[in-house]
């Protein structure tokens, strides 16, 4: 019989890169998620060979202390809970402390990073788990993260890998998203060296969907309000001119992260119910702000699920928000302002 014994670090690591790192786009997501909290205003995200190559994300947050740069690569290293209790409030996008280990575990990785009030910053290499070097060098503030030949080391991960196109596409659609849920934050996002798009940060949800989805969106949209003693929806949606044959343009938000919920999409179409043929999904870019304990987004580590504490006040805000907006525009007849 073989003996039971406990994992070395090594290979946990790269067990658990499996749950965190499944793909280009989910180390897109992690390393962005990271600059957010990390108070970004501007971050420019690079991907070559549909992100199986290279991905580069740079930002301009608070960067990470030079004498911690190592401990942010250990598995459970955070800065951002200290205890379960705080799982309940979290308001940061990561809590997990997982993604760099996970990310450095299974690729090429190299960090450059630099607080404001520090003359230099510091370089780390890390090459499938393995420091290879770390340097004090001169670097602007923040934080730019590289990732190299994901899955080099876990050939059959990268064999399961789709083609480059269809995993850059799926990144292209991750930052499209996050573009939407961020419109305080200047967005690059480029593909095998060409610009895909840019936004300008300027806090207009509607300028950042006229970046992206181009002028007939941002001109067709309505404004979306409601507020009740716990949660605040807020957002666009489409005129009934810019139905969809797909539920792909129904983005949700909860404080600032994307989600999907078969709830929200429900209260969304359900608004429109006469509005749009069967089959057509409408258009809409809707953020909602609740206390974070009456949501639940621990449910799984891409946290793209979330649990409500109470549904039907969810539904309510989002189907009362988008009738009304819809009943404004649509239903209130149009009173003549001219002689
Ligand atoms: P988590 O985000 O769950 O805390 P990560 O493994 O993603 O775990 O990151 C570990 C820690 O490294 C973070 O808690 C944060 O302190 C630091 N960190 C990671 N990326 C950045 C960044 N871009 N800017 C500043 N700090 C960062
Ligand atoms: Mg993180």
């Amino acid at each position: 019989m073989r003996a039971i014994k406990i994992l070395d670090t090594h290979t946990i690591n790269k067990i658990a890169a499996g749950e965190v790192v499944e793909r280009p786009c989910s180390v897109v997501k992690e390393l962005v998620e990271n600059s957010i909290d990390a108070k970004a205003s501007s971050i420019t995200v690079e991907i070559k060979n549909g992100g199986i190559d290279l991905i580069r994300v740079t930002d301009n947050g608070v960067g990470i202390p030079k004498d911690q740069v190592e401990v942010a690569f250990l598995r459970h290293a955070t800065s951002k809970i200290t205890s379960a209790e705080d799982l309940y409030e979290v308001i940061s996008l990561g809590f997990r402390g997982e993604a760099l280990a996970s990310i450095a575990a299974v690729s090429n990785v190299e960090l450059l990073t630099k607080e404001e009030q520090e003359l230099t910053g510091k370089r780390i290499e890390i090459s499938g788990g393995k420091m290879s070097a770390a340097e004090e060098v001169a670097c602007p503030n923040g934080t730019t993260f590289i990732m190299r030949h994901l899955f080099f080391n876990v050939p059959a991960r990268k064999a399961f890998l789709s083609s480059s196109s269809s995993e850059g596409a799926k990144i292209s659609d991750y930052m499209y998203k996050l573009a939407l849920a961020h419109p305080e934050v200047s967005f690059k996002y480029i593909q095998n060296g060409k610009t895909i798009f840019t936004t300008s940060g300027d806090h207009e949800l509607k300028h950042a969907i006229l970046n992206i989805y181009g002028k007939e969106y941002a001109r067709n949209t309505l404004e979306c309000y409601y507020k009740s003693d716990t949660i605040e929806c807020m957002g666009l949606i489409g005129k009934p001119v810019l139905n969809r044959g797909n539920r792909n343009y129904e983005h949700f938000f909860i404080n600032g992260r994307y989600i999907k919920s078969q709830l929200l999409q429900g209260a969304v179409e359900d608004a429109y119910k006469t509005l749009v043929m069967v089959g057509k999904f409408p258009f809409s870019v809707l953020h909602l702000y609740l206390d974070p304990s009456l949501v639940d987004v621990n449910v799984h580590p891409t946290k793209l699920q979330v649990r409500f504490k109470n549904p039907d006040t969810i539904y309510k805000a989002v189907y009362e928000g988008v009738s009304h907006a819809l009943r404004e525009a649509y239903l209130v007849p149009q009173v003549a302002t001219e002689p």
